[in-house]
C-alpha cells in the first residue's frame, strides 16, 4: 500500500520541525473517513485504489487547529497530504452566507485528487502550476487554476455524483473559500511554507 496515513507521533513532529501551525489527530479517523466515503463512492474507491497500487508513497497527516488545509508536492518523489479535520473555519463562514458546508471526507478526498494528479505525471503536474493563469486571482492567492479545475472535474465531482452532494461549480464557490484563502494569504507567505517543507524529506 501506498497510500500510508501517519501516525500522531509523525504528524506532530512534522509539524513542529518545519514551523506549521496545528496539532495531530488520531490516524484511526483518518482510516475510518477514507473508507467510509470509499464504500459509498465507486469514485472514491477507484481514487484510494490508486494511490494504494501506485509505487510511489502517499504521506496523509490529519492534524486540527490550523487554518489551511493543504496538499504539498516536494519533487518528483514525494507528496504528502495534509487534511485539516477541523474545518470549522470554512464551515463557520458557510452557516454565515448559507452556503453549503464542506464534508471533511470530501475535503480529504479532494486533497487525495491531487495526490493522484501528482503520481499519474510529476512533471504535467509542475507544468499545470507553470501554466496556470498567472493574471487571475486562483494564481495570485496562492493556488493553481488548471490543477482546480483538472481535480473538480476528474475527482471531486465525479464523487459528489456518486454521494449525491451538490457540486460546486468552481473551486472558489462550493463555500466563500476565495474570500477565505485571501484573508489567510495575508497572513501566509506560501512558498516559504513550501520550501521549508519540502527540504524535509518525509521518513
Ligand atoms: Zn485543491
Amino acid at each position: 500500500m501506498s497510500l500510508q496515513i501517519s501516525t500522531e507521533k509523525e504528524t506532530n513532529s512534522y509539524l513542529k520541525n518545519n514551523g506549521l501551525p496545528g496539532e495531530a489527530v488520531s490516524a484511526a479517523q483518518a482510516t475510518s473517513l477514507l473508507t467510509d466515503l470509499a464504500s459509498r463512492s465507486k469514485s472514491a474507491a477507484a481514487l484510494k485504489s490508486y494511490i494504494d497500487l501506485h509505487e510511489k508513497t502517499i504521506r496523509v497527516m490529519f492534524f486540527k487547529n490550523c487554518p489551511w488545509i493543504m496538499n504539498i508536492a516536494f519533487d518528483a518523489e514525494a507528496m504528502a497530504v495534509m487534511c485539516n479535520v477541523d474545518v470549522t473555519a470554512y464551515n463557520k463562514e458557510a452557516k454565515t452566507k448559507g452556503t453549503l458546508e464542506v464534508p471533511l471526507d470530501l475535503v480529504l478526498y479532494h486533497e487525495l485528487g491531487h495526490a493522484k494528479q501528482f503520481l499519474e505525471d510529476p512533471a504535467a503536474f509542475k507544468r499545470m502550476e507553470h501554466d496556470a493563469d498567472t493574471s487571475g486571482a486562483l494564481k495570485r492567492d496562492g493556488y493553481y487554476a488548471n490543477i482546480e479545475n483538472d481535480n473538480l472535474k476528474r475527482h471531486e465531482w465525479p464523487i459528489c455524483d456518486d454521494i449525491q452532494f451538490p457540486r460546486r461549480g468552481s473551486y472558489t464557490d462550493f463555500c466563500p473559500m476565495g474570500d477565505f484563502i485571501k484573508k489567510k494569504r495575508a497572513n501566509l507567505n506560501w512558498n516559504l511554507v513550501k520550501n521549508a517543507v519540502a527540504q524535509q524529506a518525509l521518513k
